[in-house]
């Protein structure tokens, strides 16, 4: 009965529930009925979904031609296939034309009805087609609502899923969902750092979840460990609650440096700035001390939903977080969508053969001059209010930084005009996440404020390895010779010019790395709130000229293990 199952720990936190399994594609679909005189409509309705379901299937196949393994080839074939099934369509019209059914729910009926004759079959193969239906049948759906099918969740309970898109989170969340465990996904996906962001324990990458954990079995998640226990025993009890109070006497421990100063043992002040995303963080931020908001990530109000947010309500998310900061500086980011932060409002091009390499960031920034015009304005507004930095993502070279420059300037001049109250000047800083920008700073340099490292992409692109896709395992890792040359180097860069240079990825907050990072030179970190104590006790543990001495053994590492034998030879790691 009792048994464990192991993932990848992405947002921490114990959470004792019961499970709700989300199996891939399952339509759960309430019996509905239609009008005889909506009967036409509706058959239109499901017909435009099927065809649109058509086209996306044969864009995909025209764009992968050759590049797909033949496997892979053959299921596209036979999802085309079932599209055009004639026992499909027939089934699907009939139950709606005769029996009166909604297209979702005859779209589920005839789901069933098919998937009974493939799961009849001797031949193992030919069952587990199943699947395939569920993939076709699932798309269909999603189209019918224009992939706004929502997860719901239920209070008190664990959803284990295949994958969690960022923007379902803080639905599961504000419906009283424990903890979300994954199939696939990695811990350092934006659903992670949103998870973190919102305190929600979750586990990504354990692909036996989804067979060997039933609806209804309790679980227990931890999410530092990875470790699921199905149908925990009294021993486990007992551990979990062990655990809870050993999280609580840490949280005590830490909560006496949240009023003390993040200051080496050799008296060199380290500013640690807080990656804030919601109301909570920014009240977190405040109350530990922190320099600043040093990213808060914008995208997150244009996620959720299927219209873009207007001026006035981007203004007013920008302002509150000005104000919720009494004076330390905020800096926001400019939208950064695209690739894993894929949204609804349809900003983002659904059909790009690669996103992560598309047009995210700046660059859809650029190409939707007039959303990104309302942007600029609402957070050029919010610098009446407070001292304010702009942050853009994505930067691969000088023409974008000016480029933007220029905007700013346009629309600073505009705002002027129209009678607001701006700041005299505000800070425009990039961020360093291509490495083509990482390697071309010195061309750009003059040109900005500050500059911000994004190491979570950075790793990605330096290392050709998706921060997504778990199936890499250690392969994604800032822990690796090129990326600490890089940071190093931008890092010098920055500081020959008297430019204010911050790591605001994942790795900030992370405090077994503080000693390298101020090693490498590092004195500004930007990290969650959650971190911010334990990095600032890795702080006050170092004296930073013996480390910055043990710089050059860290960059004449030559792999991982020896880095990692450097990180456990200095003391805050030990
Ligand atoms: C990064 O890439 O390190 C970063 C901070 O940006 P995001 O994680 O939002 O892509
Ligand atoms: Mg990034």
């Amino acid at each position: 009965m009792r048994h464990a199952l192991a993932g990848h720990g992405a947002s921490r936190g114990n959470a004792l529930g019961r499970a709700r399994v989300r199996l891939p594609h399952a339509l759960e679909v309430a019996e509905e009925h239609v009008a005889a005189e909506a009967v036409e409509a509706e058959l239109r309705r499901l017909h435009t979904a099927i065809d649109a379901v058509r086209v996306e299937m044969r864009n995909m196949r025209e764009r992968l031609h050759g590049a797909l393994a033949h496997e892979v080839g053959e299921f596209l074939d036979l999802h085309s296939l079932l599209l055009d099934d004639p026992e499909l369509l027939q089934g699907l019209d009939d139950l709606v034309r005769k029996g009166r059914y909604g297209a979702d729910y005859a779209l589920r009926l005839q789901r069933d009805r098919l998937a009974a004759v493939f799961e009849g079959m001797d031949d193992p193969y030919f069952r587990s087609r199943v699947e395939d239906i569920d993939h076709v049948v699932g798309r269909v759906h999603a189209m019918l609502h224009k992939r706004d099918a929502d997860l719901q969740g239920v209070a008190g309970e664990i959803l284990v899923t295949d994958a969690i898109a960022p923007a379902e989170l803080s639905q599961l969340q504000a419906q009283g969902v424990m903890a979300v465990v994954t199939a696939g996904g990695s811990a350092l996906s934006h659903s992670a750092i949103l998870a973190r962001s919102l305190h929600l324990p979750l586990v990504v990458g354990a692909p036996l979840a989804l067979q060997q954990v039933n609806d209804g079995d309790v679980l227990l998640v931890d999410g530092s460990s990875g470790q699921i226990i199905v149908e925990p025993n009294a021993a486990d009890l007992r551990d979990y609650r062990a655990r809870l109070r050993d999280e609580k006497r840490e949280r005590k421990q830490l909560h006496r440096l949240r009023r003390e100063p993040s200051r080496t043992l050799d008296g060199v002040d380290i500013r640690l700035w807080a990656n804030a995303e919601s109301r909570e963080d920014v009240t977190g931020a405040h109350a530990l001390g922190a320099a600043g908001v040093g990213l808060y990530r914008t995208e997150f109000l244009f996620l959720q939903r299927s219209e873009l947010p207007d001026e006035e309500e981007q203004f007013r998310a920008y302002r509150d977080v000005v104000l919720g900061m009494t004076g330390r500086a905020v800096t926001i980011r400019t939208m950064d969508i695209g690739a894993d932060k894929a949204d609804r409002t349809g900003l983002a091009l659904s059909d790009e053969p690669n996103p992560a390499l598309g047009l995210r960031g700046v660059r859809l920034s650029l190409a939707r001059a007039d959303v990104f015009e309302t942007q600029l304005r609402a957070i050029l507004r919010a610098s009446g209010y407070g001292p304010l930095r702009v942050l853009v993502p994505m930067i691969s070279g000088r023409e974008e930084v000016l480029a933007v420059a220029s905007l700013l300037r346009r629309i600073a001049r505009d705002l002027r005009s129209e009678g607001h109250e701006i700041a005299e000047h505000v800070p425009f800083g990039a961020m360093i996440e291509v490495p083509a920008a990482a390697l071309a700073l010195p061309c750009f340099i003059a040109d900005v404020d500050f500059i911000s490292i994004g190491t979570n992409d950075l790793t990605q692109y330096l290392l050709a390895a998706d921060r997504g896709n778990d199936a890499l395992g250690e392969l994604y890792s800032p822990l690796h010779p090129a990326m600490l040359r890089l940071l190093h180097q931008v890092i010098r860069t920055a500081r020959s010019r008297a430019k204010p240079v911050a790591v605001c990825g994942e790795m900030a907050g992370d405090a077994m790395l503080t000693p390298l990072l101020l090693a490498l030179g590092l004195e500004e970190f930007s990290l969650h709130p959650a971190t911010m104590l334990e990095v600032r006790r890795a702080v006050r543990a170092q004296r930073l000229d013996a480390l910055r001495a043990s710089a050059p053994a860290l960059l004449r590492c030559r792999d991982r293990d020896a880095i990692e034998r450097w990180l456990q030879r200095t003391p805050a790691a030990a």
